[in-house]
This record gives structure tokens, sequence and C-alpha cells, in this order.
């Protein structure tokens, strides 16, 4: 793998890995996978499907732990912290790194209480209404919904869902946000109108995205890692990264041959 890690050192590392492997049961999804993600960057996942992008992000918020044969070699820190030591809280982590899936899903509830909901649930004790409004802003949807927060979530358009999910994972006060393809349900208007947002969102924030679109890559991150796939010994596809770098390195100057191919759309 090439991988200039000088970028990310420039600014404050959020996430490094170390000799990752990713496997569910026997297994082996992912391998050797060390990569530091830096702070209020946006850094895009992007590769043939299959190759690991979701597994790999899913990591970072401890959301594989829900699978029963999901196990990991090598060691992920989050700020230094030990993301897999037996005393790291992963509900506490998930507070700390939020997720928005691929698919729209607000609670089906009021405008309103999808916003509230995490506070609350984490005894919030402020202003509820402050918070939801400066949520709604941060995630551009207030002026779409201000006069309506009553109304159900799960009425809203598409795009507007999903901002409403963004404004939801930022309401419980988040150090991250992952998004995994967060815009491959949507069309193309509300699809840019989330990547200006990811834009004003990285002021706060560090977002790392996975995406399938290399134009969405190309336009909205910093950074960019390049998954690929290759049969291992044993037969299996396991996925590993190719390159990573910044994202116009990528993009215009990339070091490795299947790089070029892949973003100049010769296979993938
Ligand atoms: P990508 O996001 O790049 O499309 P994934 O991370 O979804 O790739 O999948 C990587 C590999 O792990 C694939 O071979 C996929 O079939 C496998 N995989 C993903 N989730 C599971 C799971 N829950 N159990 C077993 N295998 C899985």
């Amino acid at each position: 793998m090439t991988s200039n890690l000088q970028i990310a050192r420039q600014t404050e590392t959020v996430f490094r890995t170390e000799n990752l492997d990713i496997y569910y049961g026997n297994f082996k999804a992912v391998r050797d996978v060390n990569i530091e993600i830096p702070k209020n960057a946006i850094t895009a996942f992007i590769g043939p499907s299959g190759c690991g992008k979701s597994t790999v992000i899913r990591c970072f918020n401890r959301l594989n732990d829900l699978i029963s044969s999901f196990h990991i070699n090598g060691k992920i820190y989050y700020h230094d912290q030990d993301l897999y030591a037996p005393d790291t809280d992963p509900v506490e982590v998930r507070r700390q790194i939020g997720m928005v899936f691929q698919k729209p899903n607000p609670f089906p509830k009021t405008i309103y209480d999808n916003i509230a909901f995490g506070p609350r649930l984490l005894g919030f004790k402020g202003d509820m209404d402050e918070l939801v409004e400066r949520s709604l802003k941060q995630a551009a949807l207030w002026d779409d919904v201000k006069d309506k927060l009553k109304a159900m979530g799960t009425d809203l358009s598409g795009g507007q869902q999903q901002r409403l999910c963004i404004a939801r994972a930022i309401a419980v006060q988040p150090d991250v946000i992952l998004m995994d393809e967060p815009c491959s349900a949507l069309d193309p208007i509300s699809t840019l109108k989330v990547e200006d947002l990811l834009q004003e969102l990285k002021e706060n924030y560090t977002i790392v995205i996975v995406t399938h679109n290399m134009q969405q890559a190309s336009r909205a991150s910093d950074f960019t890692a390049f998954f690929n796939v290759q049969a291992n010994e044993k037969g299996q596809q396991t996925g590993y990264i190719v390159e990573y770098d910044r994202t116009e390195v990528i993009f215009q100057n990339p070091q490795q041959e299947a790089t070029k191919e892949y973003v100049s759309g010769r296979f993938g």
C-alpha cells in the first residue's frame, strides 16, 4: 500500500489503525489496514463493492460488535485510546462517533422528537428548543422545517430525511460523523445539498464517508483511500487499501496503476 501518512500528521489524528485485519468468522474480509484519519477533514473510502469499505467504517464506532462472527486483529486508536480495549465503553464510543446510513432512517416520531431523542436519553438538561434549532440549522434543514416541527420526520422528502438524520447525529454533540453511502438513495439536487453541508460540518466535525460515487469523493473529500479486493491464500476475496493520499493526488496523480484504472473508470 502507498500511504503518505505525513499528510495526516499535519493536523491532529482522530483514528489510527495498526495492521488491522477484520474477520467474519474464518473469512478475512479486510487485511493490513494502516491508516490515519485527520481531524476536521473529510476522508472518503472508495473502491468496488465488497472490498470492505463499510466493514472498516463500522469498526470506527464499534457497530460491527453487534455481529457475533466479527473480530479484529491489530489495533484501532481513537485519539490514542485503544478502541477495542476491554475497558472501552462501546456506548460512549457511539455517542462520540455518530453514524449516518445509506437509507435515511428517521424514527417514526416528530421532527422535533427525532432530534431531542438522543439528548433526552443522555440526560440533557439544557434548553432543548435551542438545541433542536441549532442542530437543524447545522444540518441546513431549519428553514425547511421550522414551521412544522410537530410533523412526522418520516413525512419529509428523502433528501430532507437524510439531513434530519444528520441533525439527529449532531444533536448529541459527537466528535466524528461516519457516513456510509449517505447519498446513494438521494436525487442529484439533494446529493449536492448534502455535499455542501459536509463542507460546513467539517469545521466542527471529523467526517469519514463511504461512497461509490467517484465524482462525490473528488468533489467533496480532502483525503481518499482507494480499496480493492484480492484473492488470499484460501481463495477468499479479501479487501485492502491500495492507496491513501490527498484526494487531488488520488484523482490526478495516483501512484498505483490500479488506482489510475479505477479513477479513470476502466474497472470497478
Ligand atoms: P463494501 O462496503 O466495500 O461494499 P463490505 O464491507 O460491505 O464491502 O463487505 C466486505 C466483505 O465482507 C464482503 O465480502 C461481504 O460479503 C463481507 N461481509 C460484510 N458484512 C458481513 C457479515 N455481516 N457477515 C459476513 N460477511 C460479511
